[in-house]
């Protein structure tokens, strides 16, 4: 607890000294949101230190429930871009620096350019190879012509193919600097990440092995990126890195000559991405991959379905957004056998309704509902909520009161673009979360 308290401490100091670094920068408008933001959070971490005390009075042993709130640092960005078969990512650090990995096959390239464009990309600090397919290095072409590219990290891995001559010649005539990384080496694209390169194979039997693994480290969120690494690259990793990660881009395509049932175990991914074209002749995903990814929990999300997929992390949270909703747009996980779960949710009006589908009614008080992105809490006040019935949490300009309605706040709580809704009953168990 002690330890837990200095560690929160440590980080609460740290998320401070980067808000005074980049508030020099930045314009009096959002310096004075950022003192407004303080003040909210010292205003919250007096309202948390109150509920503390009163709960050190009535109950020594449950003041550990009480989350104190951490303002999250700036954003960085992930985005799986969809070009069919093949696979193409770009990373937006925290301070704004840009990687991409692969650029899909040749025709894709084009798209892969008018992507970058759209997210404000003009100049990509590093351009990585993962290995030398034409589904990865193809749509690399366009981007070579047509964007100022810093530093160019290739597997080393030599193809006869047309495409990685011209590949080769472009890196050559545009003076760009061209790295071979080993295994274990950093790549410098931001001093707030970690970015450990976990195979590479210059000198690899067959073009996959060569693949060039990357785990991508922010805060508490990370990212492994594993190209078309095969179940052999996938166990000599095993024994050498940490390959626990939030994020898993599934290696080639959710083929099954990668993600062996040990290596999805180590990784324990929160998320699986599966980069693969639709009814492409190779079969990609494996059904029986894409189980046991849904077998540990882990979210899947393809880009075959769902088009462009993008990850958004503060290095503590993260949530997930895609071009087109997925089949089914809303998922509800009940992860205890409680009758009451959140069941709608409106992020543009601000309404969360939770219902009880139980026979009896239940107390609500110490319950909270929680907005994850930004991490606000509604705590519910005593209220019972009556067999069969739904309440409303409403929040926002219009928020409405009475009548089923609860307000919890004028504020805007959700993010329009996807925020999941968390419900915790008094004992700060989750019980319901719909995404
Ligand atoms: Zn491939």
């Amino acid at each position: 607890m002690k330890y837990k308290f200095l560690m929160m401490l440590t980080l609460l100091l740290l998320l401070v000294g980067c808000t005074l670094e980049e508030s020099s920068k930045e314009p009096v408008v959002e310096q004075e949101e950022q003192k407004e933001q303080k003040e909210q959070q010292e205003q919250q971490e007096q309202q948390v230190e109150q509920v503390e005390q009163v709960e050190q009075v009535e109950q020594v042993e449950q003041v550990e429930t009480t989350a104190i709130p951490i303002k999250p640092s700036v954003e960085m960005a992930v985005h799986f871009i969809d070009v069919g078969q093949g696979d193409s990512i770009l990373i937006q650090s925290p301070k704004g620096k840009n990687m991409l990995i692969d650029g899909g096959k040749k025709g894709a390239g084009k798209q892969v350019v008018s992507y970058l464009r759209k997210q404000g990309v003009e100049n990509l600090d590093y351009v990585v190879a993962t290995h030398p397919d034409s589904d990865h290095i193809g749509g690399l072409i366009t981007v070579l012509n047509s964007i100022t590219i810093n530093n160019f990290v290739d597997s080393g891995k030599t193809h006869t193919s047309q495409t990685y001559e011209e590949m080769l010649q472009l890196i050559l005539d545009k003076k760009i600097s061209y790295i071979v990384p080993s295994k274990g080496e950093q790549i410098a694209l931001d001093p707030g990440l970690k970015v450990t390169v976990m195979n590479a194979g210059e000198d690899a039997a067959d073009n996959n092995e060569a693949s060039i693994v990357l785990k991508v480290q922010y805060g508490e969120v990370s990212f492994l990126l594993t190209g078309d690494a095969d179940i052999g690259i996938e166990r000599s990793m095993l024994q050498v890195y940490d390959l626990e990660s939030t994020i898993l881009k599934a290696g080639h395509h959710g083929s099954d000559t990668s993600s062996s049932e040990d290596f999805i175990r180590v990784v324990n991914p929160k998320v699986a991405i599966l980069s693969y074209g639709l009814d492409n002749s190779y079969g990609h995903p494996n059904a029986s991959v894409v189980n046991q990814f849904q077998e540990i929990g882990a979210d899947v999300y393809a880009t075959a379905e769902v088009g462009n997929i993008t990850v958004k992390t503060n290095g503590i949270d993260y949530r997930v957004t895609t071009e087109n909703l997925p089949e089914e747009s809303t998922s509800v996980l009940v992860t205890s056998e409680s009758t009451i779960a959140i069941t709608s949710k409106d992020l543009r009006e601000e309404i969360v309704g939770i219902t009880n589908d139980g026979e009896s009614s239940i107390n609500l008080k110490g319950w909270q509902l929680v907005s994850v992105s930004g991490n606000q809490t509604f705590k519910f006040p005593n209220i019972s909520l009556a067999a069969g019935k739904t309440i409303y949490i409403t929040s926002g300009p219009d928020a409405a009161e009475g009548q089923g309605n609860i307000k919890w706040t004028n504020g805007q709580m959700w993010l329009n673009d996807g925020d999941a809704a968390r419900l915790l009953n008094d004992k700060g168990e989750i019980v319901s979360e719909l995404k």
